[in-house]
């Protein structure tokens, strides 16, 4: 599994940073999301799901 993010969607929400902050962080000019580890594993594959679903522009997306 890939997380992949759209930054042209992101608008800094930051709520995948809230769900897992061992996978997500923002930019700090922008506020855009950084994905700090876009393969994960074990109880962080579900964290990655969640931050999905959570985002509310969309701009993640998950490779399977
Ligand atoms: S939840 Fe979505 S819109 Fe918000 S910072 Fe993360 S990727 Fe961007």
């Amino acid at each position: 599994m890939k997380i992949i993010a759209d930054t042209g969607k992101c608008v800094g929400a930051g709520q995948c940073v809230l769900t897992e902050p061992a996978l997500f962080d923002q930019s700090e000019e922008d506020g855009t999301v950084i994905v700090l580890n876009d393969t994960p594993d074990g109880e962080l594959v579900e964290k990655a799901r969640e931050a999905v679903n959570i985002c509310p522009s969309q701009a993640l997306s998950l490779e399977e």
